[in-house]
């Protein structure tokens, strides 16, 4: 907890008990969606409401401490954004997001030739079917 809470200090943002959980439940997942974030944790705030989740997740998204995943034909999910930067792979059966990480140098040289644009950072979405899906029979 008290590095969740760390990620709070550089803001001006309060360590309320629902931004906690809801770091710590992001923490824990590693990616994880607005509505699961809610389920997990109504049990424990009964009285949070899904807007209030929606509104610390914008709030944390703004300050910088989470990102948000735009992920084709998923739920947007959420991440800890101080990280060592990476790529993910995303399963189109059941929407499993692994992190990879790979060096981009050659996307970024051959954007930077193509476009004549400084490329800072490259992210890669791969998306496929992962092992526990194969196994399964899922995705042919
Ligand atoms: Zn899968
Ligand atoms: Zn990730």
């Amino acid at each position: 907890m008290e590095k969740i809470k760390s990620l709070l200090e550089s803001t001006p943002l309060k360590a309320t008990p629902q931004r906690l959980a809801i770091l710590k439940e992001i923490s824990k997942w590693g990616h994880i969606d607005l509505d699961s974030i809610y389920k997990n944790l109504s049990r424990t705030f009964p009285s949070m409401s899904l807007a209030t989740v929606y509104k610390n997740l914008h709030t944390l998204k703004e300050y910088g401490i989470i990102k948000e995943l735009n992920i084709d034909n998923l739920k947007n999910k959420y991440e800890i954004a101080a990280q060592k930067k990476h790529h993910h792979l995303v399963c189109k059966v059941c929407g499993e997001i692994t992190d990879i990480f790979l060096e981009t140098t050659e996307i970024t040289k051959q954007t930077q030739n193509m476009e004549h644009f400084d490329v800072d950072y490259c992210e890669v979405f791969c998306y496929g079917v992962c092992e526990k899906c194969k196994e399964k029979g899922k995705g042919n």
